[in-house]
């Protein structure tokens, strides 16, 4: 077991961040933490790491007591935060060395892993080149590389690929698939459904603090398999249609995203007779039902859509 969080409770002030939150890490797997912003995954990440201190509950790292204090847990961590965090002035060489030496390397094996790094985070011919000259998505991966030195036992990612270009972000859904291949334990948060879809061997989605559904992405899906989704798009959609149509009878949720509304009804129901009245004067463009995916667990279970808090 690399990690075992019990009922972990974190305010700041009045602020509650954690609400009895509890989540286990296996040794080898890629687990994604899914929520919007705002639902305290930072926030855990640090509690984990031990930058900040729990007011209940209990944290296990690496079989260790977590209380700030054991420098054998962090040491033992590659935490790469949402902020981008390397040197611009320095080559990207100089980072990676001067990382590796917060790490406690020494010099030949400090040289052998920013050749192995380097060769993993795809910027073997960039060593010499300035970080501050890098694209966005160069210095993540950069990034990434200062955490993976020293040969971390758990790779914390969070929220990697924010604010990068869609090849650098294929890259490290491609290098995060691969170190899963090679062992590698890997804690991933993201507000993007597709890349923990695309790169986790198990989720655990959080909402406001708390932990609200957690297996692989088949187990979750298959909590809402009884379910039929329906996008409705129309010319304007409004909020107030949106509630007439939440308050039918046999409706679960509806949510509305832009002019497309997505309704979702136990499986079998024949709700479309009743919704189509409700929504003629909005004029209806198009009508689909579709597969269940990770938005449609955090849909369902939470009422809400993930990508309105993004
Ligand atoms: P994001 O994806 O936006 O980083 P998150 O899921 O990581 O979101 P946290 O950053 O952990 O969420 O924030 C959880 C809650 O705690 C939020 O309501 C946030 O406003 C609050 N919070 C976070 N840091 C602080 C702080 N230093 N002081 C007060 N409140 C804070």
């Amino acid at each position: 077991m690399i990690l075992q969080a019990e009922n972990v409770i974190k305010r700041y002030q009045n602020q509650l961040a954690l609400d009895y939150f509890s989540m286990s890490i296996n040794e080898g797997e890629v687990i994604g933490l899914l929520g919007p912003n705002g639902a305290g995954k930072t926030t855990f990440i640090k509690t984990l790491i031990g930058l900040l201190s729990i007011d209940e509950g209990e944290i296990n790292v690496f079989g260790i007591k977590q209380d700030g204090k054991n420098k054998d847990i962090r040491r033992q961590i590659g935490y790469v935060t949402q902020e981008i965090t390397i040197y611009e002035e320095m080559t990207a060489k100089e980072n990676l060395a001067f990382f590796g030496s917060l790490y406690g390397l020494k010099k030949e094996k400090l040289d052998r892993r920013i050749l192995e790094v380097a060769e993993i985070i795809g910027l073997k011919d960039k060593l010499n080149q300035k970080a501050g000259h890098f694209s966005g998505g160069m210095k993540r991966r950069l990034n990434i590389g200062c955490a993976l030195l020293h040969e971390p036992k758990l790779l914390i990612l969070d929220e990697p690929t924010v604010g990068i270009d869609p090849q650098s972000r294929n890259y490290i859904l491609e290098f995060v698939r691969k170190a899963h291949e090679t062992g590698m334990t890997i804690l991933y948060t993201s507000h993007y459904i597709e890349e923990v879809e695309a790169v986790a061997s198990r989720v655990l989605i959080m909402d406001q603090g708390h932990p609200i559904a957690e297996g692989t992405l088949r187990e979750l899906i298959e909590r809402i398999k009884g379910d039929s989704h329906l996008l409705i798009d129309v010319r304007i959609g409004s909020e107030e249609v949106r509630e007439k149509l939440q308050a039918l009878p046999d409706v679960k949720e509806v949510a509305l995203n832009d002019n497309q509304y997505h309704v979702i009804v136990p499986g079998g129901v024949i709700v479309i007779d009743r919704i189509i009245p409700i929504l003629s004067s909005q004029g209806i463009v198009n009508i689909n039902s579709k597969q269940p995916n990770l938005e449609d667990v955090f849909l369902t279970l939470t009422g809400k859509q993930l990508r309105d808090e993004v």
